[in-house]
């Protein structure tokens, strides 16, 4: 492998994984002089909450249980209402990619400290990266202020994940590695990594989909979602992460099950242009077609393969299509808006990803 020249900046935050893990928490708030702290789910997470609360006793000043998929601005709003009432130094956050990107949100407005509880692969604890939806459209940006200072891994916490949605937030983990592979400012830290998380997922999601109470599935399964976490905060994503953030906010799309209908469309799209990712991604799939490779994987762990049973409107593609081709970013191939349009029909309607695409040059 030859190295080329490249930037690396190495972030901050102190990472704490193993399993039981939850029961550090009163020494992770006293380490960060944290005295007053507000907890933060989603509704579905609330027991979690709580169980948080009481290991905290009275440092848990308060608790916001309405995290939303999105991280929608009027939440966010109505959360830090209650954190200033509540006058608060700092949050914890358990639960999801909702859960945590509430939290950031906060920590965006007011550089409160973070004690973050990841209990999926989304990946969210690992970057300086803040996705917010207003009136139907999600921005992202980078920013040190967002960036976790503690994450607690507790492999427990993710026995319970239901399998399915252990599945989609398995590829949306992927999704992070796959596009690092070919980013901008990929380098030979985030390669390595990568490499890592995408064979760590694709031996680990199997195990779980058949023993969902396999420890060590899961254990393999969360450590392969922080790598691929690491990647997301290190470099910059491409086509496969603007269209999921253009469909999530502009459509309500689940998150991590979009991820898991477009990745394998989004390589195909991009992988003839990406010759490094290519070999990369072959490698660990162990097939020629890595896109096409994906594409079966995900149907063996019984994912859903279109975004119409996920909810996308057929008469929703072009504007899909405008959204995602408005502005330029950094890809692989150049985004061309008929492709991409063709990319999204397919998607929609659970084709394979396009031959076409395939050998495009
Ligand atoms: P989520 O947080 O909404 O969780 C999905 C569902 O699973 C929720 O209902 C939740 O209550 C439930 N759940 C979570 N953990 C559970 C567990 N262990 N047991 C039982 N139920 C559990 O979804 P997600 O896919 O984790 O996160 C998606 C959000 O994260 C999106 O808004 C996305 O944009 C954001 N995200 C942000 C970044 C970033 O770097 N900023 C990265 C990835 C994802």
């Amino acid at each position: 492998m030859s190295v080329h020249a490249f930037r690396y900046e190495s972030l901050p935050g102190q990472v704490l994984f193993g399993s039981g893990t939850l029961n550090q928490l009163p020494s992770e708030a006293a380490r960060l002089q944290l005295n007053r702290m507000l907890i933060i789910s989603t509704p579905g997470h609330r027991e979690t909450a709580q169980r948080a609360a009481s290991l905290l006793g009275k440092v848990a000043a308060g608790m916001f249980t309405d995290a939303a998929m999105h991280t929608p601005t009027e939440v966010t709003d109505a959360a830090l209402a209650v954190a200033v009432d509540l006058n608060v130094e700092g949050t914890v956050a358990i639960g999801g990619g909702s859960a945590i990107g509430l939290s950031k949100a906060l920590a965006f407005r007011t550089d409160w400290p973070q004690i973050v509880i990841p209990t999926t692969y989304a990946g969210s604890e690992a970057t300086p990266v803040l996705g917010e939806t207003s009136q139907g459209i999600k921005q992202t940006q980078r920013s040190s202020r967002v960036l976790p200072e503690s994450i607690l891994y507790d492999v427990d916490l993710t026995v319970r994940l239901p399998v399915m949605i252990s599945m989609a937030s398995g590829l949306n983990a992927m999704a992070h590695a796959a596009e690092a592979l070919y980013s901008a400012d990929r380098n030979p830290l985030t390669n390595l990594m990568a490499d890592a998380a995408l064979s760590t997922l694709i031996q680990a999601l199997p195990r779980i989909l058949s023993n969902p109470r396999d420890l060590e599935a899961r254990a393999s399964a969360l450590y392969g979602a922080w790598l691929c976490g690491c990647c997301l905060g290190n470099v910059g994503m491409a086509l496969h992460h603007k269209l999921c953030h253009t469909l999530g906010g502009a459509f309500g799309l689940p998150h991590a099950q979009m991820h898991a209908v477009l990745l394998p469309h989004a390589l195909a799209y991009n992988l003839s242009c990406a010759p490094d990712a290519r070999e990369s991604l072959s490698r660990v799939l162990k097939h020629k077609e890595p896109a096409m490779a994906l594409e079966h994987f995900a149907r063996s762990l019984q994912l859903p393969r279109s975004l119409r049973e996920l909810g996308m409107p057929r008469d929703a593609i072009d504007r899909a299509a405008d959204l995602a081709t408005r502005n330029s970013y950094p890809n692989p191939r150049p985004i061309e808006r008929e492709a991409i349009r063709g990319m999204l029909l397919r998607a929609w309607a659970g084709d394979l990803p396009s031959a076409a695409e395939l050998v495009h040059a």
